[in-house]
């Protein structure tokens, strides 16, 4: 098996090339090439020369995933489901607004995690994305769309790991996905437009920190330990406090001077007004003298039958937005996106054994061509 080059940050391509006895500047090429041209054939590398074409194409390759199917939903939203091998896909959604374009990117096929209320945790863990895999799904998105939208200007200005898996039970091909996406000879992500997701790895954020701090957003959903550990399990191994001390260590190397915390609205579970007075409690008990440290942003359930959890009503949404924002919390509630291809959190099941699922999605789902993007 040759290499994969979608595998390699900059400084692992630097390393690949000098090992075949090039200059560093080709690796600085050969990533534009691949990245920011979306070239998977040596023989489009003009500027290369054709002894080094040759090497390369005896040595390496460049190869993104298999599309099972691609849908497009009627508000532009676009969903891949990739094969990641063995009955395995995972899903990358692309959701257009009028000032940004986002990517939203699985790390796993599967997760180990099993939140209750999650389509993903209820699947179980199959196996960690590798590197190439991860960023296969932003090369192919990026590229895709900028040909389907007739531009070579960039299309994907922000990316954000909240597709399936724990993305900080993936560290070590975390990492190099990641500084392959704020390289600027990559996809130059600043690092505020690049956000880690997590369920609350706590080792793992410290080390983010110190590796890649992006914008970090952190799955809370409850504002107690016993409510918590009933929905995401991994409160069990580092509950609230220590999580919010992590995410107030995190704040230190943070591009940004807030941490996000998303809320998935479970009807009757986590959606009193007792909840949000204890949230903003728990929030002010880890201010310090900070202040506004943290956002939060409330999600919609998008239920699913095996969670037996209901969607809470849209007016205890916002009265719940109501009370934290009152306590000076910023706080949004998010949209729902591509709800008629199941492109909305949580939702994203990516099994391909399943077809009678698939062949039900793609049928329900208003299948549109990409070039036809609002
Ligand atoms: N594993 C990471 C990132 C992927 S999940 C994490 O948990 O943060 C991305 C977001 O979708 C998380 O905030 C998660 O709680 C939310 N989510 C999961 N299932 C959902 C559902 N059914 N409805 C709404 N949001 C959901
Ligand atoms: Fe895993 Fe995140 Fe889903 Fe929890 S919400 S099961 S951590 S993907």
């Amino acid at each position: 098996m040759t290499t994969n080059l979608l595998d390699l940050d900059l400084a692992g391509l630097t390393a690949f090339c000098e090992r075949l006895g090039e200059k560093r500047f080709r690796a600085t090429q050969l990533f534009r090439w691949i990245h920011q041209r979306g070239a998977s054939d040596f023989d489009q590398m003009s500027d290369l020369a054709k002894s080094l074409r040759e090497k390369l194409k005896h040595d390496c390759h460049v190869t993104a995933l298999p599309v099972v199917s691609e849908h497009v939903s009627s508000d532009g939203t676009v969903k891949w489901l990739f094969d990641v091998g063995d009955g395995n896909a995972v899903e990358t959604v692309f959701i257009p607004e009028s000032d940004r374009g986002t990517l939203c990117v699985s790390s796993q096929a599967g997760c180990a995690v099993g939140c209750r209320f999650c389509s993903t945790g209820h699947q179980g863990f199959s196996r960690n994305l590798s590197t190439g895999e991860i960023i296969a799904q932003l090369w192919y998105a990026e590229h895709a769309l900028r040909k389907r939208l007739g531009t070579d200007q960039r299309v994907i200005t922000n990316v954000v790991m909240m597709g399936m898996g724990e993305p900080l039970q993936n560290y070590s091909a975390l990492v190099p996905a990641l500084r392959t996406m704020l390289d600027d000879h990559g996809y130059g992500l600043s690092r505020r437009r690049l956000t880690v997701s997590t369920s609350g790895v706590v080792p793992m954020m410290d080390r983010l920190s110190q590796d890649s701090p992006v914008a970090l957003a952190v799955s809370l959903h409850a504002p107690n330990d016993a409510l918590r550990d009933g929905l995401v399990p991994l409160n069990k191994k580092y509950p609230l406090d220590e999580l919010m001390q992590a995410c107030k260590r995190y704040l230190e190397f943070a591009p940004r001077d807030f941490i996000t915390f998303e809320y998935c609205m479970l009807d009757g579970v986590n959606d009193q007004p007792a909840h949000a007075q204890e949230l903003i409690a728990l929030v002010r008990a880890h201010a310090g003298r900070d202040g506004a440290w943290c956002k939060f942003n409330l999600i919609p359930f998008n239920p699913f039958p095996a969670s037996g959890l209901l969607r809470s009503p849209a007016a205890r949404v916002t009265e719940f937005a109501r009370i934290l924002s009152d306590a000076g919390i910023v706080t949004t509630v998010r949209k729902t996106r591509g709800d008629d291809i199941d492109a909305a959190c949580g939702q994203l099941a990516g099994d391909v054994k399943d077809r009678t699922r698939v062949a039900e999605r793609m049928a329900r789902a208003r299948v549109i061509p990409l070039a036809q993007l609002p």
